[in-house]
């Protein structure tokens, strides 16, 4: 019998894959635009990381998962001002 079973999407950070409604999810509009997603409704490509300063660091560390998960890049302001937002939502 099949179960029923929860998507899950691997953490940009730390590789390991969770339920996606346990990670934050960042987006990448259609516009160029990365936006810090909690609800997971932005149109474009999504990365996903774990609420985890741990994880979020590792996400921005050796060149940026996160871009490359992304296929985005960002000005190092804005990549600044993500990883803020960011880290605003693990304390939420
Ligand atoms: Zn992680």
């Amino acid at each position: 019998m099949k179960t029923a079973r929860e998507p899950e999407r691997t953490c940009v950070g730390c590789r390991e894959r969770s339920p996606k409604r346990s990670l934050l999810r960042i987006a990448a509009t259609p516009s160029g635009e990365i936006l810090v997603d909690p609800r997971g409704r932005t149109p474009g490509r999504g990365a996903y990381v774990h609420r985890d300063a741990a994880c979020v660091a590792a996400a921005f560390a050796r060149g940026g998962a996160l871009w490359r998960a992304l296929r985005a890049q960002a000005s190092t302001d804005a990549a600044a001002r993500l990883r803020h937002e960011m880290e605003r939502e693990l304390q939420a």
